[in-house]
């Protein structure tokens, strides 16, 4: 690539002040990123109060036709049904096919030499499970009965399977675990965890994939071995839910929801996004932790080949946590978005 052109969809609440943290962080990366250009997206809830849509059509143009790769910050999905209303990051993980959404947790060890206590990766399926949002309300016999479908597909288990595989291959300890609640679920989580499993079997895959040790585990004991042990896991694999439930559970091992990157990957675009949402309890008042942003455009930029820049952001994200201690009020500090964000470019 001669340039890169990055879109930024801050979204809602703390998107809007942990997104520009990151655009700055990538800007200090100078000559180590090509000639690099930012398109500031609209979307969200508030966009949509003001609007009528959640999503403009600009937006997902701009970012299929334009972008090479995109941040996106949160938005605040009122917990209400609300008429027309609908999540621009579902819709947007759905209309850009980014079927993987890989979570790295770790833990920021005491000296750089020692291993980080935490250190998993939770690769969530991004466009089925319970998120194809077909929900409906009857009335029954005894009042009011509401249902909901969940979609379980062969082809979006096996290349979830397929990324969860060739991520664990590549880590030093090479453990996958499939998480999934066959016991009960027999034929969703049954096609889900027997896909999955067989992803060694196919015969592309070659014996590529032979030196990975597999382990399953129900999802509900998962996080219970989770908070007890959470040193055992390496990969995790998930259905969508799932996969979101235990990301977020994870992040509290590792201090804060506002340390946890993830990227929305497909075959052609890739989008980081905090795992975080906007954080309607904190916005405003800026004291919303930027790391998780900071990191997540650290994903995206690796994901996309530029190690070296990727690489300078965790380092000075690390380096900011464990040796400054700039740190914000989620991890017991007193620091200001912007004091962190200073401290971050200055270790940049
Ligand atoms: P949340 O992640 O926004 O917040 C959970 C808790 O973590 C809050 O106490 C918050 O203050 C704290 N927190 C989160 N990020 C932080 C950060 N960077 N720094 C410091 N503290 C941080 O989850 P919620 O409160 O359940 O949801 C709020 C809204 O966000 C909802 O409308 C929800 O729909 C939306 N949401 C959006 C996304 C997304 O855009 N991908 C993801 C999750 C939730
Ligand atoms: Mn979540």
């Amino acid at each position: 690539r001669k340039s890169l052109t990055i879109g930024l969809i801050p979204a809602d609440g703390i998107g809007r002040e942990v997104i520009p943290a990151a655009k700055q962080a990538i800007l200090a990366l100078g000559s180590d990123l090509p000639k690099t250009e930012f398109v500031e997206l609209l979307a969200g809830f508030e966009y949509f109060k003001r609007t009528g849509t959640a999503l403009p059509e600009e937006t997902v143009e701009i970012l299929k036709y334009d972008c090479d790769c995109a941040l996106f910050g949160a938005v605040s999905s009122p917990s209400k049904k609300v008429v027309g209303y609908s999540s621009p990051i579902v819709a947007l993980r759905k209309e850009l096919d980014l079927y993987a959404n890989i979570r790295p947790v770790i833990s920021v060890a005491p000296t750089p030499d020692e291993k980080p206590s935490v250190d998993l990766v939770v690769v969530r399926e991004n466009t089925e499970c319970l998120y194809i949002k077909q929900e409906e309300l009857t009335i029954g016999p005894n009042g009011k009965e509401a249902r909901a479908t969940r979609l379980i597909t062969e082809r979006a288990s096996r290349r979830i399977g397929q990324i969860a595989f060739e991520l664990a291959s590549k880590r030093p300890r090479k453990h996958l675990t499939v998480i999934h609640k066959s016991n009960v679920l027999s034929v969703t989580d049954g096609l889900f965890r027997e896909t999955v499993c067989a992803v060694p079997l196919l015969p592309e895959v070659n014996g590529r994939y032979n030196d990975v040790t597999v382990m399953e585990q129900l999802v509900d004991s998962a996080v219970y071995r989770l908070f007890r042990e959470p040193q055992i896991f390496d990969v995790m694999v998930a259905p969508n839910l799932y996969g979101d439930i235990i990301s977020d559970a994870a992040a509290a091992l590792v201090g804060s929801l506002g340390l946890v990157p993830s990227i929305n990957a497909g075959h052609d675009f890739v989008m980081g996004e905090p795992v975080h949402g906007s954080a309607p309890d904190i916005a405003g008042q800026s004291i919303a932790n930027p790391l998780a942003s900071i990191r997540s455009a650290a994903l995206m930029l690796r994901h996309l080949g530029y190690n070296k820049g990727a690489g300078r952001l965790d380092i000075a994200v690390d380096q900011v946590i464990r040796e400054d201690q700039v740190l914000t009020p989620d991890l017991g500090g007193k620091s200001k978005t912007e004091e962190v964000v200073e401290a971050v470019l200055k270790k940049i």
